[in-house]
């Protein structure tokens, strides 16, 4: 036997100095012939993405005696470059965390209430499966497949295709919306990517990617600003993360951003400072542009937004002094949850196509996506009946050009299943959304409790998890294998393959083979693509490589990093060109070119109402990492910040009790008072207030931000004129009270 540190102690000095005046201490000690040889660690590594965040960082994991005990970002990945961030590195907490669902799990308590004891009863796959489809056909039989929906991340609709319905609900109208759309009418992608590194000019509107650890967007940011001296300039009500790292911090009035964009676009255009031979060649709309704009100075924004006219000119004279200059967007940020959040991201393109500044080194490039070989079913599914969706998509043609693709009203959901219109629903299948995200979460739950049955597939028995009819509990990434084509802001061609780091610890699914054995059991399966481990070879297939070529290659396949510039003639838009004015939009009903509507302010009128703002911290993602142990060690629950001296006032000191209530809910929550945020506005940090015991981490770990924010039905975004018809979640003024 060896000696323990706590037999070595045991032994005290007198038993140490008999054993020294035996002679020789390793003879008795050491030399045990009976002490077995130490066995080495059987250490392996396995190459993986990270999907905590949609950056999928590629990493190396460490796994010691059948157990992952490491993740390492890859130095080759152009978006870990060599270091995962806090989230990433935790992914270890997720796979091992003893609160994972394990099994399937029916409900047999009556209501819906999050966190209340569902009386969960373990069930087998098979009944699990049976149960669910039995539900569907039901539903299908008496309403039609309309009346089944799949809320969450467009993972439903190969299952929504075959089936019959429409019904592709996801909260993009409440994320990443107004991006998409925008950039698509103005570039033909949906994204571009911020090219920081090379970039002299980085001018960010509520852009806090620093305070999210968004990693490849942080670190390019920083070392823009480090390695190639560029200048920082942030606009955001709240001293964010990034407005500290900035040179400069202008604490802008909440949802008037782009009143000062528009200005900055007549200071650039009125004094000639734009790029006219970039404008010439590839601009589409420039001179109706210069028209739009003459009215929106620098003093009507001014009045607008609290920013000086002069600031607001001289930022409009460095950004075009002919540096390459970039305005990153990436999504919800505090510019795009407001009305008008379209139209600011199509004046950020403006302003950075007339100063010549897409597809430029230093400016916005287009994405570089890596395209795969995605299978298609045995038998193409029927054309759809109902094309008519619940979430008022058929009404915005822009953002749901087909019916079962694009995103529709989020936040109309509720309303829509409450009202019955335009057709019931029955059954939801709910994958990867938590309450947490459902703006006016009790309208939800009330809409929720009017569904016949909720299915729903996750990682945690959460929130949603206690509500639903039946849990179905998914695999953790790190225990699949996948293949990522790097989609968000790939800067050049890379392909990251994943492998399962260890064999999957419980009895879970992937969603896909889910919706398979779904599907099947209604007899739908011809029209289901292939699934699993079979179709990594095919996704690769036109690189001539298998899914096991790419991982002895290290997991990382890289294009060249050489930049070629793209023809910025050939775009997937309407002229071909950069397309600043819209025809499309026009002949939709909607103005063709970036404008701003003063009936889009609102205003607190008393000294206890605040602007809402809304951000994430940077060890959680939305409400998914709550319970794992590092985050919840280094952020265990969640707060309001509120300034200081506007607290003090109000005679709320740092840690009290505050509750928070506008015309939508009411949500209480720890204070937490900071210099860095105007007087006006409170921030909510967004994700927490859990109310199930069953993750205990998380279990009451703060305010829920959705509580209080507006889920407005279709009717108030039609009258706000928003093409997209995105989310108004910060349109919301809120009452702050100690209590
Ligand atoms: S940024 Fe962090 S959470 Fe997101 S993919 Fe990378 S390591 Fe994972």
């Amino acid at each position: 036997m060896g000696l323990t540190r706590r037999e070595f102690f045991k032994l005290g000095g007198g038993s140490i100095a008999a054993i020294a005046g035996a002679g020789i201490l390793g003879n008795s000690l050491f030399n045990n012939p009976e002490a077995p040889a130490y066995a080495a660690p059987r250490i392996e590594y396995k190459h993986g993405v990270c999907e905590i965040c949609e950056m999928n960082c590629a990493f190396l994991g460490k796994i010691e005696n059948g157990r992952l005990v490491k993740l390492e970002g890859k130095p080759k990945d152009q978006h870990s470059r060599g270091a995962l961030c806090a989230k990433g590195n935790s992914g270890i907490n997720m796979l091992y965390d003893p609160d994972r669902l394990k099994a399937p799990l029916l409900k047999t308590a009556p209501g819906r209430i999050p966190g209340q004891d569902p009386k969960w009863k373990k069930i087998s796959w098979d009944e699990a499966i049976n149960r669910a489809a039995s539900e569907i056909q039901k539903a299908i039989e008496k309403y039609g497949p309309q009346s089944v929906i799949w809320i969450g991340h467009n993972k439903g609709t190969d299952f929504l295709r075959a089936i019959g319905s429409p019904n592709n609900i996801n909260h993009q109208s409440t994320c990443n919306a107004v991006r998409i759309m925008a950039t698509r009418i103005t570039l033909g992608v949906a994204n571009y990517v911020p090219d920081f590194e090379n970039s002299k000019y980085i001018l960010c509107f509520g852009w806090d990617q620093l305070g999210k650890a968004k990693n490849s967007l942080a670190r390019g940011l920083i070392e823009g600003k480090i390695k190639n001296n560029a200048k920082v300039v942030v606009f955001d009500p709240r001293f964010s993360t990034t407005a500290s790292k900035a040179h400069e911090w202008i604490p802008i009035r909440p949802g008037t951003d782009l009143a000062v964009v528009l200005a900055m676009l007549n200071v650039i255009i009125s004094e000639g400072r734009y790029n006219a031979d970039f404008v010439a060649k590839y601009v589409e709309g420039f001179e109706e542009l210069a028209e739009e704009v003459k009215k929106y100075t620098p003093e009507w924004a001014s009045k607008i937004s609290d920013v000086p006219a002069g600031t607001i000119r001289r930022i409009a004279h460095e950004f075009s002094g002919g540096c390459p200059a970039v305005i990153p967007i990436h999504k919800r940020e505090a510019i795009q949850v407001r009305p008008g959040g379209f139209e600011l991201a199509r004046a950020c393109l403006a302003m950075m196509a007339i100063t010549g500044n897409i597809e430029r080194r230093g400016g916005a490039l287009l994405p570089r996506i890596a395209p795969l070989n995605y299978p298609k079913p045995k038998e193409k599914p029927p054309e759809l009946q109902v094309t008519e969706r619940i979430d008022g998509g058929h009404l915005f043609p822009l953002a749901v050009p087909k019916p079962l693709s694009g995103t529709g009203l989020y936040q109309s959901v509720p309303d829509m299943i409450l009202r019955g219109e335009p057709y019931p629903v029955k059954v939801a299948v709910v994958y990867g959304q938590s309450l947490q995200s459902m703006p006016e979460t009790e309208k939800w739950l009330k809409a929720f409790e009017k569904l016949d049955y909720v299915i729903n597939i996750n990682i945690y028995p959460d929130d949603m998890a206690t509500i639903s009819d039946l849990v179905l509990p998914e695999s953790v990434y790190l225990e699949t294998p996948h293949i990522s084509p790097r989609i968000t802001n790939a800067r050049y061609y890379q392909i990251a393959v994943a492998e399962p780091m260890v064999k999957k610890l419980y009895d879970t699914k992937e969603v896909d083979e889910i919706k398979y054995l779904l599907a099947k059991k209604l007899g739908v399966d011809k029209y289901m693509p292939p699934h699993g481990e079979k179709v990594l070879d095919y996704k690769l297939k036109r690189y001539g490589l298998t899914y096991k070529d790419a991982l002895k290659k290290g997991g990382i396949l890289n294009g060249s990093q050489k930049f070629t510039p793209k023809d910025l003639t050939s775009l997937r838009t309407e002229s071909g060109k950069i397309q600043i004015y819209s025809p499309k939009l026009k002949e939709l009903g909607y103005n063709p070119l970036p404008w701003f509507d003063e009936t889009w302010l609102i205003e607190p009128k008393a000294d206890d109402e605040f602007y809402l703002v809304t951000s994430r911290p940077p060890m959680h993602r939305h409400s998914k990492t709550h319970n794992m142990r590092w985050l919840h060690a280094i952020m265990p629950e969640g707060f309001i910040y509120i300034n200081a001296a506007k607290a003090e006032k109000l005679g709320i000191k740092d840690g009290d009790m505050v509750e928070l209530s506008s015309k939508y809910g009411k949500e209480t929550g720890k204070a937490k008072l900071i210099q860095g945020i105007r007087p006006d506005t409170i921030c909510v940090l967004h994700g927490f207030g859990n109310k199930s015991p069953y993750i205990k981490l998380a279990y009451n770990n703060g305010p829920n931000d959705s509580r209080i924010m507006p889920a407005y039905p279709k009717e108030v975004n039609m009258t706000l004129k928003d093409p997209v018809g995105a989310s108004m979640d910060c349109h919301v003024i809120v009452k702050v009270r100690k209590v």
